[in-house]
């Protein structure tokens, strides 16, 4: 299979991931860590060749099971939102193309990730590039449930358009966890950052617009 056999990475790519970052920076990304994860992280590999050339415009693409591979932009912006530090627990909803994943595995975390299709769960477990992420963990199941068994989390990331805050994995954050959603419907979601503070009580703040694909409840086959 494709996916699982390693691909170039030439001067070329290094480049276009080159004038993305400084893109991202005009648009307003300021954490240089996350700028940096992003440099390093050869999107190109997340995409079918014949994307290769426009791998690197701040836009999202098609992955398998028709979903998405967010764009660079919001997977910047989440991931700055979450303070990011090295160590950190964090539960991620909608593996997808497991981009996001790796970009927070860049940066030091420990990566619990879910996906809902097992088409993209089994797409992703061929991909060559995960090897080298030993602290991304990928589960097949439904992400309004969590992972209880792995819980409470430092950090959670919902890469999906969520209805509503999903209340099993506000209970599943540590005191003094942050978490990053997007809640809305298909015509559009604000993101959400959810704070849990030190007490157990919730604080949210409403930031901007975006648009993902729907949070789905129960497991596809
Ligand atoms: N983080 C991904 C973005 C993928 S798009 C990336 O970087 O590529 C959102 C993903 O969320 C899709 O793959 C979709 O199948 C998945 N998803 C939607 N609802 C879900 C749920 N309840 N549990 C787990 N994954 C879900």
């Amino acid at each position: 299979m494709l996916h699982s056999k390693p691909r170039e990475d030439n001067y070329l790519h290094k480049g276009l991931r080159k004038q993305l970052v400084q893109g991202l920076r005009e648009k307003g990304i300021k954490d240089e860590r996350v700028l940096a994860a992003i440099e390093s992280i050869p999107r190109h590999f997340f995409l079918d060749p014949a994307f290769e050339r426009i791998a690197y415009e701040d836009r999202a693409f098609p992955i398998a099971a028709s979903q998405t591979i967010s764009q660079p932009y919001t997977v910047a912006y989440q991931t700055q939102l979450l303070e990011i530090k090295k160590f950190d627990k964090i539960l991620e909803i909608g593996t997808g193309s497991a981009y996001q994943a790796c970009v927070l595995a860049e940066l030091g975390s420990m990566v619990y990730t879910i996906e809902r299709q097992k088409a993209l769960y089994d797409f992703v477990g061929q991909f060559f590039f995960l090897k080298n992420y030993p602290n991304i963990k990928r589960f097949y199941g439904d992400g309004f449930e969590g992972l209880p068994s792995f819980a409470p989390f430092d950090k959670v990331i919902i890469t999906a358009a969520a209805p509503f805050i999903p209340p099993k994995l506000v209970e599943q954050m540590k005191p003094g966890g942050i978490m990053v959603v997007p809640v809305g419907d298909d015509a559009g979601q604000k993101m959400m950052r959810v704070m849990k503070k030190p007490d157990g009580s919730v604080h949210e703040e409403v930031l901007g617009d975006f648009i993902f694909v729907p949070m789905l409840e129960g497991k596809n086959k």
